[in-house]
């Protein structure tokens, strides 16, 4: 039969687990966040106690929830690992918390989109390590707090600037995760290969690096696919000539553009001129949830020159048309 997408994500995620790193020191790039992190964790390990909350905002699949496993390793902490959009009700919550133990690191992924209830208890569990569980309901309802052991609360968020401010004041170190630098992407392949056990050829690193829009978990997943054109067209040999290939094979352009990448500028220059054009129009116009496009699709975009944000909407630049070859509109003359 046919891999639902709920089971390739889930096979996905299996491949990415094989290649995480374990420990701070394996963590590739991010020079500033690992640095920052290491004296939060050291310092905390030497006074023997669970460190402040840590909140981790940055673009998709650039090592957020790897960084919460590592923290858990290098504290020698438990982990639980939950999100945002999975706790359904406060009483989700409640149970997480309540059943937490001490020094645990609690991950929660996409924090910024809990509802209001689970978001309140989760301040004041994060601030005075206490929850109120409701007992009852109606008039006879009531309410008994419970103390928590101290945990730590790891945060992650695609952007910090969702984060109502009371709950974002409540993590003691916040860490931006930035598109990684194509040498460090390098590294992280290089050693993905060697996790995989295949041999990857210094240019197709290169290759696979300059494609993968600035993030690991592209980076990895390019990998594989250059690994299986090997397997099945090629030698076995994951050389630049395999890398080129497989990357036509699965549509990722010289800039590292994606299907959707493209689809999103040609909507951009063929039906909107160019725009401006709102971000919700737009991402109705390719088929996507505006907050896919916002998340995945824009920032990598205007960070390499091909769209910009204005405030009546988003705007191709000249490097867009050009390449989609596509001829730029004159501009319109005042
Ligand atoms: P999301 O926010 O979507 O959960 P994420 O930012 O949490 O994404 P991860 O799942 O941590 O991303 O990482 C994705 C993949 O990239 C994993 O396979 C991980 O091993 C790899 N990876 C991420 N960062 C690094 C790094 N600095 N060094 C080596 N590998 C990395």
């Amino acid at each position: 039969g046919s891999v639902t997408s709920a089971e390739s994500g889930a096979l996905e995620r299996a491949a990415e687990a094989a290649l995480r790193p374990r420990r701070l020191d394996e963590f590739v790039g991010q020079q500033v966040v690992r640095e920052q992190l290491s004296l939060v964790l050291d310092a905390a390990t030497g006074r023997g106690r669970p460190p402040e909350h840590v909140l981790l905002s940055g673009p998709p699949g650039l090592g957020k929830t790897t960084l919460a496993m590592i923290i858990a390793g290098e504290l020698n902490a438990p982990l639980r690992i939950t999100s945002g959009p999975a706790i359904q009700h406060a009483g989700d919550l409640a149970a997480i918390l309540s059943s937490l133990e001490e020094g645990e690191v609690l991950f929660i992924d996409e924090v910024h989109r809990l509802a209001r209830p689970a978001e309140e208890m989760l301040y004041i569990a994060m601030e005075d390590f206490r929850v109120d569980v409701v007992v009852g309901k109606g008039v006879g309802a009531t309410s008994i707090p419970l103390e928590l052991p101290p945990f730590t609360a790891v945060g992650a968020t695609t952007r910090a600037g969702l984060l109502p401010a009371p709950l974002r004041d409540r993590f003691g170190f916040v860490g931006h995760l930035d598109y990684y630098r194509p040498a460090e992407l390098h590294e992280v392949v290089a050693r993905s290969a060697v996790r995989l056990g295949v041999p990857l050829a210094s240019e197709a690193a290169a290759e696979i690096a300059g494609r993968s829009r600035g993030t690991p978990r592209i980076a990895n997943r390019l990998l594989r696919r250059v690994r299986d054109w090997a397997q099945v067209r090629g030698s076995g040999q994951l050389d630049l000539a395999a890398a080129r290939a497989a990357l036509e094979v699965y549509e990722v352009d010289e800039s590292g553009l994606d299907r959707l990448d493209r689809g999103v500028l040609q909507a951009l220059c063929t039906r909107f001129g160019g725009g401006p054009v709102g971000l919700s129009t737009l991402a109705v116009s390719v088929g996507e949830e505006t907050e896919t496009v916002e998340t995945m699709v824009e920032p990598y975009l205007v960070r390499e020159g091909f769209l910009t944000r204005t405030p009546r909407g988003r705007m191709a630049t000249s490097l867009a048309w050009e390449h989609l070859g596509l001829a730029e509109p004159d501009p319109v003359r005042g």
